[in-house]
């Protein structure tokens, strides 16, 4: 007998569960394109070579302690995030009006951010992306805000409805926190056209929405550190208030080191400053102060005029590559005559396609073809490789006929 004996078995996680099926198989050709993690074309994990760089220069500096951070992080850390996401010349920066605070990667620095909202914001309610990454429901809801969504993708076109994003944004109550994806949005891979992003800002703007950025993926959509961060720099060109939480899993390659930041671009230095003593009475009883190697590795990187060029060369490598699977997977299938339209795969951006293919095709690709992805059809285009691509490819044209 156990105090415990009602507790009921959880479901594994809809995206880590995934691995945990794929560990299971035993099958030589199966392939795991569920996890949102760079893989080089030996599907191996990639440590970038800058950051080992980094690592050996932090192990040979003897002056280096493990002492405790303070509670919003590494000091450096967060002016350097805030000037890579925001831009060197922001001038909410020069203006000393952005509160940065150093967090447990994206998911943590989501969190923050939604339970300084719940506690220090008039209107609880905030608007996601219909669809969007499985976990933003449950961090914002346990964060304390109640969570709606608003119209994002178009199954028939397999591309941005933005009428309908529009339409419910435009009936948002005014005041409601807006959740954008900064980048290479998940899992759909569809992102707004910058003329769709300004049209988005003046409707935001002008109907006092908060707009909470989520950026995952700054560099690893284009290749570009500031083309992926336009639409962030262009809510702060205007003058108005936001969040943006910051995340190097995917950029930096630093999944495991959980090193990213929240910043809260206020509209003064005054403001800026009582938010931040604020977010440290978020932060502290949370998990006290954040861990130091990741944000060290970070900072190292982006205070070195070589390696930050060393690092956005490794990135964009990692972005091209996956540029290429898209066409790789696109003329697999064209030269296969796999019936339907296709060019959703090149037309997307960022690490993920989604495919189209319901759960009954992704689990006859699982079950015949040991292909493993989500049940909502998204596919890691890092996961794949050249040589990976024609077995994908026999695997959807066979579900897709
Ligand atoms: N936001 C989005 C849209 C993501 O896709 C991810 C990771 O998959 C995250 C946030 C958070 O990732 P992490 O907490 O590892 O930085």
């Amino acid at each position: 007998n156990s105090v415990f004996d009602h507790v009921v078995r959880a479901p594994e996680d809809p995206i880590l569960g995934v691995t945990v099926a794929y560990n299971k198989d035993p099958s030589p050709v199966k392939l795991n394109l569920g996890v949102g993690a760079y893989r080089t074309e030996e599907g191996k994990p990639l440590v970038l070579n800058v950051v080992r760089k980094a690592e050996q220069t932090l192990v040979n500096d003897s002056s280096r302690v493990k002492e405790y951070l303070p509670i919003v992080g590494l000091a450096d850390f967060n002016k350097l995030s805030a000037k890579l996401i925001l831009g060197a010349d922001s001038p909410a920066i020069q203006e000393n009006r952005v509160a940065t605070v150093q967090s447990l990667s994206g998911t943590g620095s989501l969190r923050v951010g939604a339970e300084f909202l719940a506690r220090h914001y008039h209107e609880r309610t905030i608007y996601i992306p219909q669809p969007t990454w499985g976990n933003h429901p449950k961090v914002f809801g346990l964060g304390g805000l109640s969570v709606k969504t608003y119209r994002y993708y178009d199954p028939a076109t397999r591309g941005l409805n933005f009428q309908g994003l529009l339409e419910d944004l435009g009936s948002a109550p005014s005041g409601s926190v807006v959740l954008l994806h900064a980048c290479a949005h998940n899992p759909t891979g569809v992102d707004p056209t910058p003329e769709q992003w300004e049209q988005i800002r003046q409707l935001i703007r002008s109907k006092a929405l908060l707009p909470f950025f989520d950026s995952a993926y700054q560099g690893f959509a284009s290749g570009s550190l500031d083309t992926d961060a336009l639409s962030v720099r262009m809510f702060v060109a205007d003058g108005g208030e936001c969040f943006v939480a910051q995340s190097y899993a995917k950029n930096m390659g630093l999944y495991g080191e959980r090193v990213g930041a929240l910043s809260i671009v206020c509209s003064s230095a005054d403001v800026a400053s009582r938010v931040e003593s604020q977010l440290k009475l978020v932060i502290r009883p949370m998990y006290s102060n954040p861990p130091i190697h990741g944000a060290s590795i970070v900072a190292t990187i982006l205070k070195d005029r070589t390696l930050f060029q060393e690092w956005t060369i490794e990135l964009k490598a990692m972005a091209d590559r996956i540029i290429s699977m898209r066409h790789q997977l696109f003329e697999a299938l064209r030269s296969r005559g796999t019936p339907g339209d296709w060019s959703h795969i090149i037309k997307q951006i960022g690490m993920f396609t989604f495919t189209g293919l319901n759960s009954e095709q992704v689990a006859f690709m699982t079950k015949e073809y040991h292909i493993y992805m989500t049940s909502d059809g998204r596919i890691s285009m890092a996961g794949l490789s050249s040589k990976t691509v024609p077995h994908l490819a026999d695997a959807i044209h066979a579900a897709a006929t």
